[in-house]
């Protein structure tokens, strides 16, 4: 098997030459084909296992053909990061084309945008909220759209963008190509599908089964000793790449200044960072100036880095699509990775789910030496320890119990965990 079955033009095969892809991965070989012939294709595969070429490909391919005066192909994702990636994508796979992509997302200025639209774009990598503005606006043209890519369709949907896509679809009048890529089908999902695809083909690469590239492991723990043992863990290990997961902006925060106060060159990734700020700290980790990122959910969609070697989750996913999502960073094609899993008393419904999805029981493993019965700081210290003046309490832990939120400085919790990249995710959220 190899790229060349596919039939594509030299131009893109240098794209495909320049980033080292010898081997089609199971999705490319299942959904370029459709692809390539004009059908609609619903694309159930998670990231790290090469679907953004999957369409990417086959789109470079389309626009060689046809004039190049308006934008010809849009991909609509959850968050900024996601969309510069696949912008990216775009600019590695078709360096040889001459394709122009831009990637349009909220929090940052409409009026660069707006430039670089009106220079002259074949392909737009859009968050919904910020593509609804620029259509209101006028100042995107999509009157001559091919091809529609609906990427992560579920994190959208998880994100509460559904609406927001669903108005998008409303105004493209012109019969297009679409391809909708989830990782799950949530019966919204579904629905949409029905709705919106022509005869559908519909291609599936491992569904909600996590990357058989990555090994898993359970760590239990008090919740008060989860710092330590990450302390522990990291020196003993030996690891190239680290993401550790927490679950609340705040959580990142503190974990991240810990492992700093502890000497490990880190850096911090949540979604009250300025975009400047985050672009340098995914800048950093994929450079590898710094080897540990501690992050909220908003990175497990965002970031394709290939040799990260684990993946901590400090704090359990709210659920196993976000375990999935989250473990699928490490692992990447051709490479393996561990997932490790602090795990308290309270999650252990989430460990016989995820154990379920994973058909195997996982790993505990303890650290020989390490201090299980230390007992907890007092609040006094807690507090006198915390920095900002902040309550040391974790706000996602009151998140927990809404109730004792009432009142507090932190919002209350609304019941998601969903990433904050995307333009127009409420800051309370992790
Ligand atoms: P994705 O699932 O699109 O996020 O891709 C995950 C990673 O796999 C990215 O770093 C891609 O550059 C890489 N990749 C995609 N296709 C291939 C391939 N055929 N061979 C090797 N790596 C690939």
């Amino acid at each position: 098997m190899s790229f060349s079955q596919f039939g594509f033009h030299p131009s893109v095969m240098a794209g495909v030459r320049a980033m080292g892809y010898e081997i089609p991965t199971p999705i490319q070989l299942q959904a370029i084909p459709p692809i390539m012939q004009g059908r609609d294709v619903i694309g159930l595969a998670q990231t790290g296992t090469g679907k953004t070429a999957a369409f990417v490909l086959p789109i470079l391919q389309r626009l060689l053909q046809g004039s190049r005066t308006k934008v010809r192909a849009a991909v609509i994702c959850p968050t900024r990061e996601l969309a510069e990636q696949t912008c990216q994508a775009i600019d590695d796979l078709g360096q040889q084309t001459r394709v122009r992509s831009i990637a349009v997302y909220g929090g940052v200025g409409m009026d660069q945008q707006i430039r670089r639209l009106r220079s002259g774009v074949d392909i737009a990598v859009a968050c919904p909220g910020r593509l609804l503005d620029h259509m209101w606006k006028g100042t995107i043209d999509l009157s001559d759209l091919d091809v529609l890519v609906i990427d992560e369709a579920d994190r959208m949907f998880d994100m509460g963008f559904l609406p927001d896509v669903r108005s998008i679809l409303k105004c493209l009048m012109k019969p297009r190509q679409t391809l909708l890529f989830s990782a799950t089908m949530p019966e919204d999902i579904r629905r949409l599908v029905q709705e919106v695809l022509r005869n559908p083909v519909t291609v599936q690469i491992g569904q909600t089964a996590p990357a058989t590239t990555v090994s898993h492991a359970i760590y239990p723990v008090k919740q008060h000793l989860k710092t330590p043992l990450l302390v522990e863990l990291l020196r003993r290990i030996e690891t190239e790449s680290v993401l550790v997961f927490t679950r609340t902006k705040y959580g990142t925060e503190r974990v991240a200044q810990h492992l700093q106060k502890a000497g490990f060159n880190v850096t911090a990734l949540q979604g009250n960072m300025p975009q400047s700020r985050r672009q340098a700290a995914i800048d950093a980790f994929r450079e590898g100036r710094c080897k540990i990122m501690v992050a909220t959910d908003i990175a497990a969609r965002g970031i394709d880095i290939t040799r990260i070697s684990h993946v901590i989750n400090y704090d359990m996913p709210q659920n196993t699509d976000a375990y999935i999502h989250r473990i699928g960073r490490t692992g990447r094609v051709n490479k393996t990775g561990e997932a490790l899993t602090f795990v308290t008393s309270a999650d252990m419904d989430m460990v016989r789910d995820i154990e379920s999805i994973l058909k195997t029981k996982v790993e505990r493993r303890t650290i020989q030496g390490f201090d299980y019965a230390a007992s907890a700081p007092s609040r006094d210290v807690r507090l006198a320890r915390d920095f900002r003046g902040r309550p040391a309490v974790d706000p996602g832990e009151r998140a927990r119990y809404p109730v004792a939120s009432r009142g507090s400085r932190f919002p209350r919790w609304s019941g998601h965990s969903a990433g904050v990249s995307a333009e127009r995710a409420p800051s309370p959220l992790p």
